[in-house]
């Protein structure tokens, strides 16, 4: 078949954003099948080979992009945002390099710009090339209406004194104002444009209303007035999601059976699912409150650690839990929370993670450690009603153990049960045929196949 679009991907190569991409991209090849649409996937190499993990995809060719590294260099340091810096300061030359190689391999110009929204300068790419940028956040709407919000924030915090803000309420941001300023990400906190981090986010915010479209991995339903607030300020603005209820999910292989057969084993909603996603690992202190909690409240647990910090568990841990506990050191995160044994999750808030418990109804208990972490976690707790945070914000003994109690056994957990499952049907009734999500990703897919708008 005639191939007449070339759509040119851009990924951000750090924690859980270009896999996610990449699965709204394999959506948009399979519900666009006979329509000749072509990707080309731009992301670092180490990122690449981490989400495609050796699979070819129809239409979709990875190219690789500069990392920042110079040859002979190894990133040593264990602070990811030491590769980050790297990775931004070679942007956008790196992308603009191996786009160039991807139209002389198709022979066919690029005719539309996909790019995680991070990546900003993607704006001023597709100007140049006269084709739209599509923006993909892959994050909550509430963190982007938080940041879209950014200039009044400080603004306020000028006036009044950072010290004094922090309990205030954000009144003047529509669905979120039982949201206090100390539940912000520091990115938006912090006016300190020196941090890479805080620039690329706060000149995302200048351009997105640039953006033929903003796409999010969520459903209308979950926020409402926080969407019609954020449809008043982007030219689309497209919740497609949950992508997990919706688009074909990327093979982990046979990887993680042992854990569910495991999990098999146990009784109805009884087991803790334990992640803290694919960046962060708690300090010492609060990894040994955690697994003392475990321990004496001889709670079934499936904890996701990875290998290099089993050496963080108190002495002789896992021989004392092996009864009625599991280590892995890498879980088939949807698989499990899927299985019918697993009662509540405790998790870092990272987005996905939060999406996926919605998806499946298990409740969560959060301790929230950096960027959106913090506002979604106050989201679970507060507005959606879903989970609950940790007492004093960390990890101990008895504040796990109470946290533990609400969500498994007391009325609170009945609640929050009740709360989660209605959220998951909200979830499931936006992928439905004529559901939200569904006509959003259909508006999405009209789009792109016709670059110059919609
Ligand atoms: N994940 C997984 N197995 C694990 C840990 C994490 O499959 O053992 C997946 C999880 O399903 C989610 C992603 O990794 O899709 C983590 O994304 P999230 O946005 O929650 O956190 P991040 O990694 O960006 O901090």
């Amino acid at each position: 078949m005639a191939i007449h679009s070339h759509i040119g991907v851009l990924a951000f190569p750090f924690g859980t954003h270009a896999a996610p991409l990449l699965t709204l991209v394999r959506r948009l090849v399979i519900d666009s099948s006979s329509q000749g649409i072509t990707f080309s996937f731009f992301n670092t190499a180490k990122s690449n080979c981490a989400i495609f993990s050796g699979q070819e995809f129809d239409n979709i060719k990875a190219y690789d992009v500069w990392d920042g590294m110079h040859e002979g260099e190894a990133f040593t340091g264990s602070n990811i945002l030491e590769a980050m810096q790297l990775f931004l300061a070679a942007t956008p030359g790196n992308f603009e390099k191996v786009m160039k190689e991807a139209e002389v391999e198709t022979g066919m110009k690029i005719s539309c710009l996909l790019s995680d929204a991070f990546l900003w300068f993607t704006c001023d790419l597709a100007e140049e090339r006269g084709i739209p940028w599509v923006s993909f956040w892959t994050a909550a709407s509430c963190s982007l209406s938080a940041h879209m919000y950014t200039d009044q924030i400080w603004s306020l915090m000028r006036s009044t004194g950072a010290a004094k803000t922090e309990e205030k309420t954000l009144s003047f941001v529509p669905g979120m104002t039982s949201v206090r300023f100390s539940d912000l990400p520091e990115e938006i906190l912090s006016d300190n444009l020196e941090s890479p981090l805080t620039l690329m986010i706060y000149k995302m915010v200048q351009k997105l209303s640039k953006s033929t479209a903003v796409v999010v991995n969520s459903f209308e339903e979950i926020d409402p007035v926080i969407t019609n607030d954020l449809k008043s300020k982007f030219q689309n603005f497209l919740n497609i999601g949950p992508s997990i209820l919706s688009s074909p999910t990327l093979s982990n292989g046979d990887s993680g059976q042992e854990c569910l057969l495991w999990l098999e084993k146990q009784r109805h909603a009884s087991v803790i699912y334990i992640s803290f996603g694919t960046v962060i690992t708690p300090q010492p202190r609060e990894m040994a409150g955690l697994a003392e909690a475990l321990e004496t409240g001889e709670f079934p647990f499936l904890w996701s650690l990875r290998d290099n910090a089993m050496k963080l568990l108190p002495d002789g841990f896992l021989d004392r839990t092996s009864k009625f506990g599991m280590i892995v050191s890498w879980a088939p995160q949807l698989k499990v929370l899927e299985n019918p044994s697993v009662g509540a999750f405790i998790t870092h808030c990272g987005w996905n993670s939060i999406l996926e418990s919605i998806s499946f109804g298990v409740p969560m208990i959060c301790r929230p450690f950096f960027g959106d972490q913090n506002l979604n976690s106050k989201m679970v707790e507060d507005v959606w009603k879903i989970g609950v945070r940790l007492e004093g914000g960390v990890f101990t003994k008895n504040g796990t153990i109470e946290a533990l109690h609400s969500v498994m056994l007391n009325e609170t957990g009945k609640a929050i049960r009740e709360n989660i499952n209605k959220l998951k049907h909200k979830a499931q009734n936006a992928v439905k045929f004529d559901g939200t999500s569904t006509k959003n990703f259909r508006a999405l897919l009209e789009l792109i196949k016709s670059p110059r708008g919609i």
